[in-house]
């Protein structure tokens, strides 16, 4: 095995793969106003096929793996999926992003099929508010999620909050105050702007903005050596237990130099950023019966494709899929 870098020298060792596009939750930042029509199962990568991509791809130098959605335990089976790719030679980190509501039922399974950790997404910790962000009354099942994902070792657990004004920024100092006294680490990120909705979200709050508010607590100082797999910069409060990280898409101007990402959308397009429209359709060339060899070159051209950073700012090339589809 080797690794292997984009046309601009960045190593690409981190396959994001969306496993589903649908989600028992509504999220506000997530899903368009109008709802999506959901891809139809037949359209769904097999976990099969996943396994065919994982298995190519880990031969061109991926070794970590992340599995996402929409939610991924919304799919019947996910704990076989990892059960399939754990054994991958070359991957030695398999993570899920969940939303936490299906995690107290999945965690020890996960673990023993051979999921290293999870990242949940908790963006309140008021039901009420909960409610209102998601569409459901499910934070009690979401921190039960936690403590399951904490007790068969999936850890560190790492918990997301999306950051957006007025509607759950008076919680930053109850998410930062944990990570003093709790083995909590906190990622705040900068709210992207969805399908549709312009170049910024409306309720953008920045990462600097965010530091100086929770600095009232102390000053954060960078987590040495530099820890993790990808763009969130780590710091912590002197003494405390856990960490702070910041994810900074759109306040950034130099967000994309350290990207080691490329993407599998649930329908089997191979995506070489988040940000960006361009995709390559893998799944028809694996049903047409493309061989490993196959595989290999045009997961290779899609890392050549790699643009240099995403043109949010300064073009108008917003989003045409919600997240749910391209698996945030
Ligand atoms: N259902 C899973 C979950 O809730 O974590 C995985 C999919 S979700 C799309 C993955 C991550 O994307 C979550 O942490 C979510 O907060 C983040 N996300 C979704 N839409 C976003 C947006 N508009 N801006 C910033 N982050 C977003």
């Amino acid at each position: 095995m080797t690794g292997i870098s984009d046309s601009f020298e960045r190593p690409i060792n981190y396959l994001r793969i969306s496993v589903t596009d649908r989600c028992n939750l509504r999220c506000i930042y997530c899903m368009p106003p109008g709802g999506v029509h959901s891809i139809p199962h037949s359209a769904l990568l097999s976990y099969e096929e996943i396994y065919a991509i994982v298995r190519a791809a880990a031969e061109l130098g991926i070794n970590k793996i992340r599995l996402t959605g929409g939610e991924p335990l919304v799919r019947a089976g996910l704990p076989e999926l990892v059960r399939m790719l754990a054994p991958v030679e070359a991957i030695d980190d398999i993570s899920l992003t969940t939303n936490g509501t299906l995690l107290s039922h999945y965690a020890a399974e996960l673990k023993s099929a051979g999921l290293h950790r999870v990242n949940v997404s908790l963006d309140t910790l008021k039901p009420d508010k909960f409610e209102f962000i998601t569409h459901r009354n499910k934070l009690g099942d979401v921190l039960e999620g936690i403590e399951a994902a904490k007790s068969v070792g999936l850890t560190p657990v790492k918990l997301n909050m999306v950051v957006m004004k007025d509607i759950n920024d008076d919680e930053l100092l109850d998410f930062a105050g944990k990570t003093i006294d709790y083995d909590w680490h906190v990622r705040f990120i900068e709210p992207m702007p969805v399908a549709g909705e312009g170049a910024m979200s409306p309720q953008f709050v920045s990462s600097g903005d965010v530091r100086k508010r929770i600095e009232v607590l102390g000053q954060l100082e960078p987590c040495l050596p530099r820890v993790g797999n990808g763009p969130a910069k780590y710091f912590r409060f002197p003494q405390a237990k856990g960490t702070i990280g910041f994810i900074t898409p759109i306040s950034d101007m130099d967000f994309c130099s350290q990207c080691n990402k490329l993407r599998l959308t649930s329908d089997g397009k191979l995506r070489p950023c988040l940000l960006a429209e361009d995709e390559i359709d893998l799944k028809q060339s694996l049903r047409a019966g493309i061989s490993s060899a196959g595989l290999k070159r045009v997961i290779k051209q899609a890392i050549a494709s790699k643009p240099l950073r995403h043109y949010l700012a300064e073009s108008c090339a917003v989003q045409s899929r919600p997240f749910s589809q391209i698996g945030g």
